[in-house]
């Protein structure tokens, strides 16, 4: 095959992803120095599309990074006035006071924001400060220099051919290179799993955890609307089949964000998040507050919970990765823009000050230090037990073991030391034999949708002349492991329904079919895959979704 030639432009730094970690990366290089060249690629159709987060934002990132937010018009609307949280029984509910809760579980302070909205408005400021910034540009590939360092990524590749060969109407993208390249693609980041990889990144690190977050925005009943109320649940309809919980929080305009996570590392591969979220709404307090509402946008995406232990390496030559593609969310606060807002800032001070001192492509050690000993390690650190208490011990002992901890910490100590996660998710995950079939009621279109029609309220999209971006490191594995052993789990884990295992009407094996098309870019299946044999790869930039003010 003849090489791939393509155009090269050089940057000072190159960010990949316009969340909030790599546009505050690019706002404070800019700040710092407003001759810097940086340039932040976005694989979203705009800025904001693929961003699915609560969210409740603790402002201590923007107060850090822009002071003067609220007069520069940053879309914090809603001040969180009431905040709630219930242990749910299948008909009944128990409120959990506040008061036994350590201060920082506290949400007065913080904002009910579209960070959909909140990215775009620091898209802005990010331009009016000189940084380039092109959306529907997906980073497929980095870019190596000769010492092994990072030095670019490949972005822009248009039109492969079905079989993901070169054809005459593939446009071969360009490399952007930079003296640092920043890797903010949130969760599980593609180009971010190759780097921890080759730099074996996470040998001293526990494994990443993760969960899986759905959401739904709802327009409900003004009368039950509660602008800047935040309830929090736990308990059913999960049980003690995984841990996990959901948020609701009343945003402005009558609307309502209601989301289900179900942490990733449960056992039973009979279990179906998507369908546990769809009954979690017939619960009476929730489904009293919906009816007569609808719904107006569904997404799903992965959520980091490994925490503090599992952090990673965050450098190596030439490379930075920066909020969630470490892994900075608070997992009992259910917060980790605040921290990718604040990687963010710290990388781009490590890359300026080296910029400054005539260095390139070497490690930004400083950013590292100033993660694990300044704020974003003193937040997640007094939490970092919470998780594996909770995956140890069950909801009941750990929301003890888990509360006195927190406050021990927050007191500077703790009985527990730093309690280890153990198994990856996908290891975690049980033989079917093992495992009783759970049955799920059938969604009745009012309260509960069935996954298809919910998915196209995500407008999602992908251009089915192109090749798969799920690929199979084996093709037979699905039937031969997945389905014989595990009862085929990527049909139900997956809440796009992007996976089917579909037996031929004259019996037999069945067929693993993959619906690319429908895919929202939440990463389950590179995460939970008990095989790990599906590698989630980005596809052509502007495909995936298109969340409204999520
Ligand atoms: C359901 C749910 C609820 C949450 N609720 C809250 C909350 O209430 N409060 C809170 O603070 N946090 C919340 N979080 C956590 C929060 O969303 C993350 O901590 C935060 O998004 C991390 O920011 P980031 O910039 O690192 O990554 P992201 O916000 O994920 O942004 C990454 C960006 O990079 C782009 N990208 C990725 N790969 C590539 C590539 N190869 N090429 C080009 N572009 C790429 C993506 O499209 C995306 O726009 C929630 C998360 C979930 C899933």
């Amino acid at each position: 095959m003849t090489e791939i030639q393509r155009e090269a432009m050089e940057y000072d730094v190159v960010i990949v992803g316009a969340g909030p970690a790599g546009l505050s990366a690019a706002i404070r290089l800019k700040q710092l120095d407003a001759d810097l060249d940086v340039v932040v690629l976005e694989k979203g159709s705009e800025v904001g599309a693929h961003i699915l987060s609560g969210a409740v934002l603790d402002p201590v990132g923007l107060d850090a990074l822009i002071p003067d937010w609220k007069e520069k018009g940053a879309p914090l609307n809603t001040p969180v006035k009431e905040d709630n949280f219930y242990l749910l029984g299948e008909e009944g509910k128990v409120r959990v006071p506040n008061w036994p809760m350590p201060p920082l579980m506290n949400n007065h302070g913080n904002y009910i924001v579209s960070m959909g909205n909140v990215c775009r408005w620091m898209a802005e400021q990010a331009e009016e400060l000189g940084v380039e910034i092109f959306p529907g540009m997906s980073c497929s590939e980095l870019v190596y220099g000769e010492n092994g360092e990072v030095k670019g990524v490949v972005a822009g590749v248009f039109g492969l051919e079905a079989d993901g060969s070169y054809g005459p109407n593939t446009e071969p993208g360009m490399e952007l290179h930079g003296k640092y390249v920043f890797l903010s693609e949130g969760v599980r980041g593609s180009l971010s799993k190759e780097v921890i990889a080759k730099y074996d990144l996470a040998q001293d690190s526990e494994p990443q955890k993760f969960g899986l977050g759905m959401k739904e925005i709802w327009e409900i009943d003004p009368e039950k609307h509660r602008e800047g109320t935040v309830t929090h649940t736990m308990g059913w309809p999960l049980g003690k089949n995984a841990g996990g919980g959901s948020f609701i929080y009343h945003l402005e305009n009558n609307q309502v964000y209601v989301g289900f996570v179900v942490h990733l590392n449960y056992e039973n591969p009979h279990l179906y998040p998507y369908m546990e979220f769809q009954r979690f709404k017939h619960h009476p307090m929730v489904a009293e507050l919906l009816e007569g509402g609808k719904r107006v946008a569904y997404g799903a995406r992965a959520i980091s919970e490994g925490g503090y232990q599992s952090m990673p390496k965050m450098v190596a030559p030439g490379v930075a990765l920066l909020g969630c593609s470490v892994g900075m969310v608070n997992v009992p606060r259910i917060k980790g823009n605040h921290n990718a807002m604040l990687s963010g800032k710290a990388a781009a001070e490590a890359a300026h000050a080296a910029l400054a001192e005539g260095r390139a492509s070497d490690e930004l050690t400083a950013y590292e230090t100033e993660v694990r000993a300044g704020a974003i390690g003193e937040d997640l650190k007094k939490v970092r037990n919470v998780k594996p208490l909770w995956s140890k011990y069950g909801l009941t002992t750990s929301l003890v073991a888990g509360g006195l901890d927190m406050w021990t910490n927050t007191l500077g100590f703790s009985f527990f030391g730093t309690v280890k996660h153990g198994k990856s998710d996908a290891e975690a995950t049980g033989k079917a034999k093992d495992h009783k079939k759970i049955d799920y009621p059938k969604p009745d279109g009012k309260l509960s949708f069935d996954r298809l029609t919910n998915v196209s309220f995500a407008a999602t999209n992908h251009e089915e002349s192109q090749p798969s971006h799920l690929k199979l490191k084996d093709e037979k594995t699905p039937v031969a492991v997945d389905w014989t052993e595990y009862a085929g789990p990527s049909q139900r884990y997956c809440p796009a329904g992007v996976y089917e295992f579909v037996t031929p009407d004259e019996g037999g094996e069945p067929k693993f079919v993959i619906n690319f098309q429908n895919c929202v870019h939440c990463k389950t299946c590179d995460i939970k895959d008990p095989a790990q044999n599906i590698v989630w790869t980005v596809p052509q930039g502007g495909d995936g979704p298109n969340y409204p003010n999520m």
